[in-house]
């Protein structure tokens, strides 16, 4: 096949009849691209990578380690975190990937194994940190929002407590080895196993211009176009509470998103994660290439999570995505008999980011959340 396809080659350049001018052209070409890579190789060797150390895993240049990080032992509960860390040939920013922060998120746990089978470290500038799965007893137990040994949500502990219960256990090990140790960070979220979410990021605000316009950046790299402009985090660096803001408190660049919903493991969901992972690390010149911006983003600049006000059943109104007028009803709440006891209405107009789409309510918990579209 090899030999007829180069025969019906040299006719077509026989009718042509081009054939010297194509011919030296092509070694030109040719000769061009070999200098390149001679050159490239050169540069390779001049600004080599360094070794790469989280935890006990050490990583030279060029290479792929997975391993542990383990949370030690207090009054009979310990856990440990997967880990994959791709340290490139090259120098380059270090950007951390956390997925699995709630353990029934699966679309971002998924998106980064996968991106472990595809990403080849040879090719790579800087190093990727992969937290596969950040909450690993609440994804064995299949637990949205908590841990099942000490019922916090690990995503209000941050930054942690080496003395503390296992969740805040498990946020301090995540700050030391992971927000420490890299320069940017994507928490990586979506629905939960309850929630029918839209795809949204949350570009968290600090009031540092120069950070948040690299957030910012990343946001927009990221490719959903419903981003959160979210000025409610809190300040406090011993009780910044979740991922995203811990980082960006200790002035890491970070992101959080939100792609996937309902517990399901849906390929556009997966999709949307490493393809929003790939455009940042192209951002960030980490691999080669242009990053995929937002052409087209709908900026939330106020959101609501409204709460169940007691504990019984819920019953949604509406799906993920509608766009409710203020005092609109979205949902209705019933006890364990079965009567009304509250309806739930929109605090203002706006677009439904989340609902929850199973029957339990418990008071204190999320019914919905309503972002505000801000007019340009
Ligand atoms: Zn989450």
């Amino acid at each position: 096949m090899i030999g007829k396809r180069g025969r019906i080659g040299q006719n077509q350049y026989k009718t042509g009849g081009g054939i010297p001018m194509i011919r030296s052209d092509l070694r030109r070409v040719l000769f061009f691209l070999f200098a390149v890579l001679v050159i490239h190789s050169f540069s390779w060797g001049e600004e080599e990578n360094v070794r790469f150390v989280v935890g006990d895993i050490v990583v030279e240049p060029g290479e792929t380690r997975s391993g542990y990080l383990p949370v030690p032992e207090k009054n009979g509960i310990e856990t440990r975190i997967p880990v994959t860390i791709m340290n490139g040939f090259k120098p380059g920013k270090v950007l951390a990937l956390v997925a699995g922060v709630h353990g029934y998120e699966y679309p971002p746990i998924l998106a980064l194994y996968r991106l472990k089978n595809t990403i080849d470290p040879s090719s790579l500038s800087g190093t990727l940190i992969l937290v596969h799965i950040a909450n690993l007893q609440s994804f064995q137990k299949r637990i949205i929002y908590y841990n099942p040994n000490d019922w916090k949500n690990l995503n209000r502990v941050f930054p942690g407590d080496p003395e503390g219960t296992i969740s805040q256990r498990v946020a301090y090990v995540l700050k030391k080895e992971v927000v420490d140790e890299c320069d940017y960070l994507i928490d990586m979220h979506c629905g939960d196993g309850n929630e029918a979410l839209i795809p949204y990021t949350y570009w968290m605000i600090s009031g540092n211009k120069e950070l948040d316009e690299l957030s910012k950046k990343m946001a927009l790299a990221f490719g959903l176009k419903y981003i959160i402009i979210d000025q409610s985090r809190t300040k406090d660096l011993s009780d910044s509470k979740y991922l995203g803001n811990t980082a960006v408190l200790f002035k890491k660049p970070a992101i959080t998103t939100e792609s996937g919903y309902l517990g399901k493991t849906d390929e556009e969901s997966i999709v949307r994660n490493t393809r929003g992972v790939l455009s940042v690390m192209r951002l960030l010149g980490m691999i080669q290439g242009e990053p995929d911006m937002v052409s087209d983003p709908i900026w939330i600049d106020k959101y609501e999570v409204v709460y169940s006000e007691a504990d019984g059943l819920f019953y949604p109104l509406t799906e993920m995505g509608y766009f409710a007028q203020k005092g609109e009803k979205l949902g209705y709440l019933t006890d364990y008999l079965g009567n009304v006891i509250q309806e739930l209405r929109a605090p203002f107009t706006g677009i439904v980011l989340y609902i929850i789409n199973t029957p339990p309510a418990s008071k204190g918990e999320p019914l919905f959340e309503v972002g505000s579209v801000l007019n340009k």
